[in-house]
């Protein structure tokens, strides 16, 4: 589960690491009231469950209560990646003199959590990955004795070459840890921290991932979650139990087992194609799930064709193709849809799916050429 910038600042701070005060505004008026209050230089920042704002045009700086009104009218409503921002963070002003990338994540590798660090903070962090491996300093966590003193001193030494700057970023890196520990998270980064001109560090900007099967113990976390920000496709299959995932392509995939969605997805790759999404619609052999699932993905204008990958185990390929054949009939301006099904009740699957228009295709290979050559 994401939350946004001001809720994991809101972590943070109950952490203890310095962030700017600063609170949410709906509305230009209410954003021009926030400056006028502060008396100050403010950043207006778009709060939307997506990384890359700024670059976005997302966040803004405003001198005084009529600019915080004017960048507040145009950040509201905003796309962002597909995400309407319904909501600005206004908070106080920074004056940066670097910007250092702080972050923890769970790293599957070495089945611990690793903190990553760059004085090469602010911009792209993914680039400076891919183009300069060695800025990034990396301090794999015990999690029997977390963060010990010398690590994080040695760690914030290689980030500032002043001891007293490199003291108080040591200090966040143990705060940083115990954030991402506490709750439970599969991602805690603050990326800039940042050194003002005075030498004082501050996180600017804050980024908590919340790991879904831990929201059980993490109320408080769970109580962050903010639907209207989420991606509706995502929230609509949580509610009936599928699991999605939107991508970037134009092939969408239904399919049963998270297994068998994965394969198919390297499938659609492999032929040169891109996957729309990763849909998994579980076990059960229950045709609103078929319904749900197409909606969802006919809710994407990029999808451009459709691959319907079913295995029938426990779930009936009859039971399937009835659902499809529902939801077909709900829906209008369906893309070409390309259906394999095989196991449980294969035959009369094929025979209910002859009542739509629909292509079928006898193996996951000749499904997925059909679907990526539909797609173009
Ligand atoms: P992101 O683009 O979604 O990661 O949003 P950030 O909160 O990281 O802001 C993007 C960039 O805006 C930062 O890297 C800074 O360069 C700039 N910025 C954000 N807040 C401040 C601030 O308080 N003062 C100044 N001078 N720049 C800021
Ligand atoms: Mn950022």
């Amino acid at each position: 589960m994401k939350i946004h910038e001001y809720q994991a600042k809101e972590l943070f701070r109950a952490q203890g690491i310095p962030v700017p005060p600063g609170e949410v505004a709906e509305s230009p008026s209410a954003a021009a009231e926030l400056s006028r209050r502060y008396g100050k230089t403010v950043v207006i920042k778009a709060q939307v469950l997506v990384g890359g704002r700024g670059k976005a045009g997302g966040v803004k700086l405003a001198k005084d209560p009529q600019e915080a009104r004017q960048h507040a009218e145009s950040i509201l409503g905003m796309d962002i990646k597909g995400l309407t921002v319904n909501k600005v963070l206004v908070t106080e002003a920074v004056d940066i003199a670097k910007e250092i990338y702080l972050g923890v994540i769970m790293d599957r590798a070495s089945q611990q959590a690793v903190i990553m660090a760059s004085a090469a903070g602010g911009v792209d962090i993914e680039e400076v990955a891919r183009d300069r491996p060695e800025a990034i300093h990396r301090l794999t966590v015990d999690p029997l004795y977390g963060v010990l003193a010398f690590q994080s001193r040695a760690l914030a030494r290689e980030l500032h070459d002043d001891p007293a700057v490199a003291r108080q970023i040591a200090v966040i890196i143990e705060k940083l840890y115990a954030a991402f520990d506490e709750t439970d998270a599969s991602l805690a980064e603050i990326n800039p921290l940042v050194v003002t001109p005075a030498g004082e560090v501050i996180a600017i900007d804050a980024k908590v991932n919340v790991d879904d099967s831990a929201l059980f113990r993490q109320g408080e976390v769970e109580a962050m979650r903010d639907l209207s920000a989420e991606d509706p496709g995502e929230t609509e299959s949580r509610k009936m139990g599928l699991s999605f995932v939107r991508l970037s392509g134009n092939v969408g995939c239904i399919v049963n087992g998270a297994g068998l969605a994965m394969a198919t997805m390297d499938l659609v790759k492999t032929y040169g194609g891109q996957p729309a999404n990763f849909l998994d619609i579980g076990g059960s052999s229950n045709p609103d799930k078929v319904v749900t699932a197409l909606k969802i993905i006919l809710g994407d204008s990029s999808v451009r064709s459709i691959f319907i990958n079913i295995f029938g185990g426990i779930t009936r390929c009859d039971d399937v193709a009835r659902g499809l054949v529902a939801a077909l009939q709900q829906v209008e301006q369906v893309p070409p849809v390309v259906v394999r099904l095989t196991g449980t009740n294969e035959t009369e699957a094929l025979d209910i799916l002859k009542q739509v228009d629909i292509t079928t295709a006898a193996t996951m290979d000749d499904g997925v050429k059909k679907a990526i050559e539909l797609a173009h």
